[in-house]
């Protein structure tokens, strides 16, 4: 469809690849048969191609309202409608920068700004995170709902292994699963080693920018993914073979690198290196002779969650379930499993009745077959789910791991 960005936007290289993601819909409405939100809502402007239509007229220069900010604040960026969408529209970076301009045209509210900074300011940070996160689990019953339901038990922590190998690969720590799922990184040394891969923790780097960028502060994200390229960059010179994500959410960032580097010559080329050098850890363990690895025997039946940034953004579904399947598990059956559980990054904090219905759905639909527990890739949908599930809630990793 014909499209004319205002001079405004048109003059910004940021927008650049607006005009060919618009043209690209022909505004079929396929992708609306699969998005959460206006499955749950039913109104054309909860969903993508409705989404789609605001941000053309609002890059054509018209005039953006609260309304507009609204409906693009309660997607979700599953990404979803990306995988349905015939044409390949990237809905995702066209909604990554559409959200540019809402958060300029119509400010948000004190309170609100507050939030987002204060979110921002803790949950990339394990120094800050990790603390509070103690603080959190003493005083538990005083928390509010919101909060209290997103808070890991501690755990007793599994073995990390400590041989050399000839072979290398990288693990970026990250923020927030270092310290509330300490045990999926340890798990995964633990598995690699019994394939005789050395897993390097790479401890100066810190967050991918994933909760920057969710919250709009892009500028903020690009610091993070520069200071992560900077040390990941010598150790994969060095020959290491792959950065291991055991985070799905990290894992669609990592490889968003060089999208979001593109225009930055010092580190657009080294940046594509890296989000080709970062691998979901299920693709690794595809490629390897498993055969000296052991599930655990109180598996039972396992609900396999595969988190949106796995099966949309990382372009794996079911890979964790069919490998699952491969090491002898049972796995239990479920439905929808392409619908969002409503963690979404920060999300779950910033809409949380929307939030909260889709948990419950996806709880619904997990647990049907009465698994014994359920699994998933993901730290923001194992602390969601896990929230309110009646069974345990772990990283699918674990269940390859030794006490
Ligand atoms: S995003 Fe894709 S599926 Fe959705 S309306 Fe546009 S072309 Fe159709
Ligand atoms: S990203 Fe998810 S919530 Fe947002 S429009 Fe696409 S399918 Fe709907």
């Amino acid at each position: 469809m014909k499209t004319i960005i205002a001079k405004e936007f048109a003059q910004q290289p940021q927008f650049a690849p607006v005009k060919d993601i618009l043209q690209a819909c022909v505004h079929c409405g396929f992708c609306t048969a699969t998005c959460p939100t206006y499955l749950m809502l039913g109104d054309e402007r909860d969903s993508p191609r409705g989404r789609i239509y605001m941000m053309k007229a609002m890059f054509e220069g018209e005039a953006v309202t609260h309304e507009t900010r609204d409906h693009l604040d309660r997607c979700l960026t599953c990404r979803s409608c990306e995988t349905t969408c015939p044409s390949g529209v990237e809905y995702g970076h066209l909604v990554d920068l559409g959200r540019v301009v809402v958060e300029q045209k119509v400010p948000r509210s004190k309170a609100q700004r507050l939030v987002r900074w204060s979110l921002r300011q803790v949950l990339p940070y394990r120094a800050r995170f990790g603390p509070l996160l103690k603080l959190g689990q003493t005083f538990r019953p005083l928390l509010p709902i919101v909060l209290k339901q997103h808070l890991p038990k501690p755990v007793k922590r599994l073995t990390q292994p400590h041989a050399s190998h000839e072979r290398v690969m990288l693990s970026l720590p990250g923020c927030a699963q270092a310290r509330a799922a300490p045990n999926t990184d340890i798990a995964a040394a633990q598995v690699l080693n019994k394939l005789g891969i050395q897993l390097n923790v790479l401890h100066q780097t810190g967050c991918c920018g994933a909760v920057d960028h969710h919250l709009n502060a892009h500028a903020a994200a690009l610091i993070k993914a520069r200071h992560n390229i900077d040390l990941v960059w010598p150790e994969l010179q060095a020959g290491a073979e792959a950065i291991v994500v055991t985070a799905s959410g990290c894992g669609a960032t990592l490889q968003d690198y060089g999208h979001m580097l593109r225009d930055d010559p010092d580190y657009a080329a080294k940046a594509q290196q890296v989000s080709a050098a970062a691998k979901d850890i299920v693709e690794i363990l595809e490629k390897e002779d498993l055969s000296s690895i052991k599930i655990s025997k109180n598996a039972g039946k396992v609900a396999v969650h595969c988190p949106c940034t796995q099966q949309h953004a990382m372009q794996l579904p079911s890979r964790v379930k069919h490998l699952l399947q491969q090491l002898g598990v049972d796995t239990a059956s479920t439905k929808n499993d392409h619908l969002c559980c409503g963690s979404a990054g920060t999300y779950a904090l910033l809409q949380p009745e929307l939030s909260h219905q889709l948990r419950t759905n996806k709880l619904h639909d997990l647990t049907l077959d009465q698994p014994d527990q359920i699994v998933t890739a993901n730290i923001g949908c194992q602390l969601h789910l896990g929230g309110s599930a009646s069974v345990p809630v772990k990283h699918w990793l674990e269940l390859l791991a030794e006490d």
